[in-house]
């Protein structure tokens, strides 16, 4: 594996390897390497790829100085898993990189929805090293997770309106037995973390309510009720949404999902849940199950 800080030896590597007729797979990560990341690692070997893997912990997208020091960082650690997977570059930028950032570019409504409300500057801080990277490493896929999905309709946003020719693959949650969607932040939970189980419990029940029908988009006031009682100290949103654009359903049938984030002791969790139905709503409310095969 090679370990690379430098941007311009990055370039220069992954020019020759282009050159080699590689193709270039770029798989960005905070580093603190769980399944979830190995998921991603996985799902991206193909003998005529090459694997980039970043690790960088964004300054940028941080809004509380004290949630980007106590980020988990365990470098040693993820360098022998990056090994065991067979990744061939592991690119590890100095965090001078974002003095670099040059970036005038709207993101729009997407940003501005669901983490966008109350993270202010966050998704303009990932979209600014976002575009750093694609501009050094031009690759020619991108591998994302389903876990942080309105980072992934971002980065999506980016490549299409910046045209770029890099291709966006997205793969689905990795959970523990729990259901508890895996994150770098649940180990700053410690005895808290039965809490976070609430948080698929509760997707999972308001999913099955559509399912069997009758669900008003009233209820989900319900829900975050019951997950502030339940200990959570705070839900900053229990939404469902158009899972292509973030828009709020309406009469037009789409597909959409559950998404929430919720603090526990500070930290921030969050989750989506994809409805298998297609689903459209009333007037007042009331969410209509279109069974379409999709
Ligand atoms: P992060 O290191 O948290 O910035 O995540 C790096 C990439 O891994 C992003 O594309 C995430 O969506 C993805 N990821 C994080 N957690 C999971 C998970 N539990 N399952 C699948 N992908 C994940």
């Amino acid at each position: 594996m090679l370990l690379i800080s430098d941007e311009k030896t990055l370039a220069g590597e992954i020019d020759s390897l282009r050159k080699s007729g590689k193709l270039i797979n770029f798989i960005p990560t905070m580093g603190n390497l769980h399944l979830g990341h190995s998921s991603l690692f996985k799902k991206s070997e193909n003998n005529r790829e090459i694997r980039v893997v970043s690790i960088f912990v964004n300054p940028l997208q941080f809004n509380e100085d004290k949630d980007f020091d106590n980020y988990p960082r365990t470098i040693e650690s993820d360098k022998k898993k990056l090994l065991a997977e067979g990744v061939d570059v592991l690119f590890l930028p100095d965090v001078q990189i974002i003095n670099v950032v040059k970036f005038a570019f709207s993101l729009g409504h997407i940003a501005r929805k669901l983490c966008g409300v109350d993270r202010s500057g966050h998704f303009e801080g990932v979209a600014k090293i976002i575009l750093k990277f694609l501009d050094i490493i031009k690759p020619d896929s991108i591998t994302l997770g389903e876990k942080d999905y309105q980072q992934l309709l971002v980065i999506k946003k980016i490549i299409k309106d910046l045209e770029f020719k890099t291709e966006v693959r997205s793969y689905p949650t990795v959970r523990n037995k729990e259901g508890i969607a895996l994150s770098s932040r649940n180990k700053l939970l410690g005895k808290k973390i039965f809490l976070a189980k609430y948080i698929p419990t509760v997707l999972k029940q308001i999913n099955l309510e559509i399912i069997e029908g009758n669900f008003e988009l009233h209820r989900l006031n319900y829900f975050k009720d019951f997950l502030e009682k339940s200990g959570i100290d705070r839900v900053h949103y229990l939404e469902i949404l158009n899972e292509k654009n973030l828009a709020r359903l309406t009469k037009v049938p789409c597909i959409s999902r559950i998404f929430i984030a919720i603090s526990i002791n500070g930290i921030r969790l969050i989750d989506n849940m994809r409805i298998e139905y297609k689903l459209a709503c009333s007037n007042d409310g009331f969410l209509i199950i279109k069974d379409i095969n999709f």
